[in-house]
């Protein structure tokens, strides 16, 4: 285990350019499961899980709520729970030490906005869909996201018998009509400027390491992610030079035989990776 853990910093040292790929099991490792009703879920969502009957953080993110006062509730306590007085956890600073003095990339479908918390810069950021921090119009009658933090602590902060103010209630700029988090939960998930210009980033970041030494650093992606893994593995055959490393928890490991010869999995807890990897660097 140790020398796999050895090659894998190897490659980090090494590399021209590191592209990072997270997805769910990342965040099941800093100890958030949106999919899950585990006690943390029921300790921080108890109040709906008993009013809504739904049994998951991603369950209320498409739940019909009655009114824009008890939909705010939820969402405002969401972004309390992925954020408020967060630390950024050690998952995440180790992620950060690790590649933090590299030349590197994040690509996340993560909407705990948590690379950011960590100090990974935005312009180095492509969040797939979105984030818990953001509003856009519900509707998207116009192209243009905006930045929620604070209305969203108010109405966490402001809420009683499951319901915000409705004086809180953010309303769009240009119709009037009640904004969403800008998270994909739905059809009207806007694509606006600085959404595409994290795109281009990406794509842009990709191209320059063409026939250079890349490295895909792959962490706690499920193995039929169409997203994030299908373009790294994509990759990882085309380029000469690429090298695809892996992290997850067991059975959620794989790496088809076609790019064995360049990848490197680990399977285990990604916290304990993460920590590992750090302490031998
Ligand atoms: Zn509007």
């Amino acid at each position: 285990m140790e020398e796999k853990y050895r090659k894998v910093l190897t490659k980090i040292q090494e590399a021209d350019a590191i592209v990072i790929g997270a997805s769910n099991g990342l965040s099941i490792s800093e100890g958030i499961h949106i999919f899950a009703d585990d006690s943390s879920f029921q300790e921080n969502f108890g109040d709906f899980r008993k009013k809504y009957g739904f049994r998951s953080i991603i369950q209320g993110c498409i739940y019909p709520y009655p009114s824009q006062e008890e939909k705010w509730a939820f969402f405002s306590r969401m972004f309390e729970y992925f954020l408020y007085n967060k630390e950024t956890s050690p998952v995440m600073k180790n992620l950060y030490e690790l590649v933090k003095d590299k030349n590197y990339f994040v690509v996340t479908s993560n909407i705990d906005a948590h690379f950011t918390l960590a100090g990974f810069p935005k312009e180095r950021l492509f969040e797939i869909e979105g984030n818990c921090r953001n509003l856009q119009c519900s509707h998207g009658c116009h192209n243009r996201i905006y930045p929620g933090d604070e209305i969203l602590s108010k109405m966490a902060q402001n809420q009683e018998n499951g319901k915000v103010p409705p004086n809180l209630i953010p309303k769009c700029p240009e119709c009037g009509d009640p904004m969403q988090v800008h998270v994909e939960v739905d059809r009207n998930f806007l694509r606006d400027q600085s959404w595409q210009t994290s795109y281009q980033a990406y794509q842009d970041f990709i191209d320059k390491a063409h026939g250079k030494k890349l490295v895909l650093l792959e962490l706690g992606v499920g193995a039929r992610n169409q997203m994030i893994k299908a373009p790294f593995m994509k990759l990882t055959s085309l380029e000469e030079y690429a090298t695809y490393i892996t992290f997850n928890k067991g059975g959620e490991l794989y790496i088809p035989d076609v790019i064995a010869a360049k990848s490197i999995g680990i399977d285990g807890d990604i916290a304990e990776v993460l920590q590992q990897l750090v302490q031998m660097k």
